[in-house]
């Protein structure tokens, strides 16, 4: 099932969940055990978040060598195998960060023959020795590259002339920003680029993860009037201590209202900073669905018992 089909056919919100790979050489069960309880919550999709390599630099004898190390790979495999065990869909993120657009290609093609419907088109962040981000030197350096990419395909075209090439199908989302992308120097100019990439060929867009509904109310706003009309999906992260208060913001480039800082900074114990959160996202996700949201996109990164909560006070 498509995203864009699912949002259709729903009479209420769709529910999406993010997880991440677990990291290379664990094992696959925790992610299992969290999906468990989460699965009960019937979400519509699960999108799995796919890693860049990083660079190290390893001295062994007398010779530097570079390394590429990949932290969590197996987004494919974890999009296989959870699609299998809880017969739901799953959504790969993909990103141009690391690949030329042959292995684009190619990955695509896997996803196909798997009969994974749905991508996530993103760019990616700067490389971890990078100050800005570096393509591929056959790579796409934007988003909307890939996204051009995906939807050639979707038409059957593909990097080479072939003889009869079948089209795939694929929905493909998009990466949105209430409060704008760190790198774009205005949310005039962030928006003109998101409409780029709909105008290649996104189907919906999924936003970075906010904490105030009128960042989210007013972006929407904004996307209408510059003749963006596919469905926006708001991204919500459930959030259970009182660290995620500093590291969210820098991690994300985002603001966090003082209103819940105070709540959870005043909460004594680790279920009372967890509860203050969950009210003050409960209160923000219920407007967004009065705003008639076409989805709730959750950001559980495989812990759920933030996720819970807050699914479990919204009744869904
Ligand atoms: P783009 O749309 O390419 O935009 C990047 C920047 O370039 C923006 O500032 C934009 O305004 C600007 N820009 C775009 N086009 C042009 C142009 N033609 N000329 C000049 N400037 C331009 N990262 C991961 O590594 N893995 C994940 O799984 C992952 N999942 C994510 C899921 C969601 C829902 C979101 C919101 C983000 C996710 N990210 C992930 C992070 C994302 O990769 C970063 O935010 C990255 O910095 C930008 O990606 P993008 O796809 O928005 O890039």
């Amino acid at each position: 099932m498509q995203v864009i089909e699912a949002i259709a056919k729903s009479e209420k919100p769709i529910l999406s969940l993010e997880i991440t790979p677990p990291n290379k050489g664990t094992s696959i069960d925790e992610l299992y055990r969290s999906m468990d309880e989460l699965i009960a919550f019937n979400p519509s999709f699960i999108n799995v978040t796919y890693h860049q390599a990083q660079v190290v630099y390893e001295e062994r004898g007398e010779i530097i060598y570079r390394v590429p190390k990949r932290k969590k790979p197996g987004t494919v495999g974890i999009c296989a195998s959870i699609s299998n065990r809880y017969s739901v869909h799953t959504i790969p993120h993909f990103i141009c960060g690391g690949f030329s657009q042959y292995e684009t290609e190619d990955a695509l093609i896997d996803l196909h023959y798997l009969g994974i419907k749905n991508i996530l088109a993103l760019r990616g962040d700067a490389h971890n020795r990078e100050s800005t981000f570096i393509p591929h030197r056959n790579g796409h350096s934007f988003a909307s590259g890939l996204v051009k990419q995906i939807a050639n395909m979707n038409k059957g075209m593909y990097l080479e002339n072939l003889d009869e090439p079948v089209p795939t199908n694929f929905c493909i989302g998009v990466a949105g920003y209430p409060e704008k992308h760190f790198e774009s120097p205005n949310r005039e100019k962030d928006l003109e680029h998101l409409k780029f990439k709909v105008d290649q060929g996104a189907h919906y867009i999924m936003t970075q993860m906010f904490f105030d509904f009128k960042y989210y109310k007013s972006f929407v706003e904004s996307a209408r009037e510059a003749g963006i009309t596919v469905p926006i999906i708001p991204g919500i992260k459930p959030i259970a201590s009182t660290r995620q208060l500093t590291a969210i913001p820098r991690i994300f480039h985002i603001n966090i209202p003082n209103r819940i800082v105070k709540d959870m900074e005043s909460a004594r114990t680790p279920e009372a900073v967890c509860k203050a959160a969950t009210k003050h996202l409960v209160e923000m996700c219920e407007k967004l669905i009065d705003f008639g949201v076409p989805g709730l996109h959750l950001y559980t990164m495989g812990r759920g018992r933030a996720t819970r909560e807050l699914l479990k006070a919204l009744g869904l």
